[in-house]
């Protein structure tokens, strides 16, 4: 354990599951810190657009990425991404997303499985019928060949129907027959805790299996995690399913995961937002991020804290600074992580007044709080809660980068093998 993962081992404490899945280098439950993933949205048959997705999606702090694996070209296509990123320095482990076709696609192409780190199955798209049971164990025979762990992920769009035939048939029975959502959440979860039962009859190892069951509603997340997380010890997957586009995805994302986290439930998260048309896919690993982070559950760049700003802040100057400095964090990050242990954990402070400005300003590492209208044009600065400096003139967004930097530089200690143990 690394001095980061020490740091946030008080958070691994409210977590329940003590199984460890591994994917490639990362660890999933077990007492690890959650994992951040997402997926991409480029065609697998081109691996150049794909592998430069993938990179981006990684560079911006996604630990594993999913990739649709949906006929033979994207599965043929999944060991030049794995090139392609290995000559980029990038060793994110890559997860292959299979539907329908997934046991065929495997076998005919060896090296999609031999590549991938780990097999994403739904169960509800596996097979109909008397092919259902045979493909699922063709699918579970080529993970244990190939020692991949596996992720059954059930998805209410593509529940399997039997099973929901089966569990509506013995509800109609009962004496008190429960309620239509009541059934479709319980058919959920029994899904992915007999397809993992299966799993392991069929041979693959119990620290192979992480589950989810994603939905679209957040009172159907909360409660269908909650009865997962009481049924069973493997690492579980979180994710709201199809949570839309902007603040509503995001929102409805937060309120969903930061429930059941806070319970000590998921291992690991994925946001699925749906991006403005171009617009960029990496959000969805900012979002997660911030979730972790604002919980106090992981850390990963520092957070500019700034007031909303009111009628005392009348000019844009305030709102700049705040988002010139947050940019200003986020660029520098990936040299100060690589540099810097814990600088992930520095606060910062951008206020608009003296209202609340010296008091929060204060409460962070660095802080400044700039006029408002009527006020003295000068921008005290407060570094470890004392008065610093004070800024004035036109360059003070340059000078506070600068008094950034240098905290990071001063107060931080440089990374060496030895201090990484
Ligand atoms: S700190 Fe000042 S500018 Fe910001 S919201 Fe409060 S009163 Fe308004």
């Amino acid at each position: 354990m690394n001095a980061v993962d020490r740091q946030f081992s008080n958070a691994a404490q409210l977590r329940r599951c003590s199984r460890r899945v591994m994917v490639g280098d990362i660890a999933i439950g077990g007492g690890a810190p959650i994992v951040v993933q997402s997926m991409t949205n480029t065609d697998t048959v081109d691996a150049f657009t794909t592998s430069m997705q993938v990179a981006q999606l990684a560079r911006a702090g996604s630990e594993m990425v999913r990739i649709t694996v949906n006929n033979r070209d994207a599965a043929a296509a999944v060991p030049r991404i794995r090139e392609r990123l290995l000559k980029m320095n990038l060793e994110v482990p890559l997860v292959g997303d299979f539907h329908f076709n997934g046991h065929k696609l495997l076998e005919e192409v060896p090296a999609c499985a031999a590549t991938l780190d780990k097999l994403r199955i739904n169960p509800g798209n596996v097979g109909k019928g008397k092919s259902r049971d045979e493909q699922f164990a063709r699918l579970i025979e080529i993970a244990c060949r190939h020692n991949k762990p596996v992720r059954i992920g059930v998805n209410w769009g593509s529940l399997d129907p039997a099973l929901l035939a089966r569990i509506m048939d013995e509800n109609a029975r009962c004496t008190k027959p429960k309620a239509a959502n009541a059934i479709m959440r319980q058919a959920m979860v029994a899904s992915a805790l007999e397809s993992a039962v299966r799993a392991e009859e069929l041979g693959l190892a119990g620290d192979k299996i992480v589950l989810s069951c994603k939905v679209s509603g957040v009172q159907d997340l909360i409660a269908i995690y909650r009865d997962l997380a009481a049924s069973c010890d493997y690492p579980l997957h979180l994710g709201l399913t199809e949570a839309g586009m902007g603040s509503k995805g995001i929102v409805a994302s937060t309120a969903a995961l930061a429930v059941v986290l806070q319970e000590g439930i998921g291992d690991t998260i994925r946001v699925s937002l749906t991006p403005e048309p171009n617009g960029d896919r990496t959000r969805e690993v900012i979002v997660a991020q911030e979730i972790l982070q604002t919980m106090g559950l992981r850390a990963f760049t520092p957070l500019v804290a700034a007031c909303p700003g009111c009628g005392r802040t009348t000019s844009s100057v305030f709102q700049e600074l705040a988002q010139d400095i947050q940019s200003f964090v986020r660029d520098q990050m990936p040299v100060w992580r690589q540099e810097y242990l814990g600088v992930e954990n520095m606060t910062l402070a951008v206020m608009g007044c003296v209202v609340n400005g010296p008091g929060e300003s204060k409460h962070a590492n660095i802080g400044i709080s700039l006029p408002g209208s009527g006020e003295s044009p000068v921008a005290p600065v407060y570094v470890d809660g004392e008065h610093t400096v004070t800024l004035k003139g036109s360059n003070i967004a340059s000078e506070f980068r600068a008094i950034i930097n240098n905290y990071v530089t001063q107060r931080f200690p440089r990374r060496t093998p030895e201090i990484d143990q």
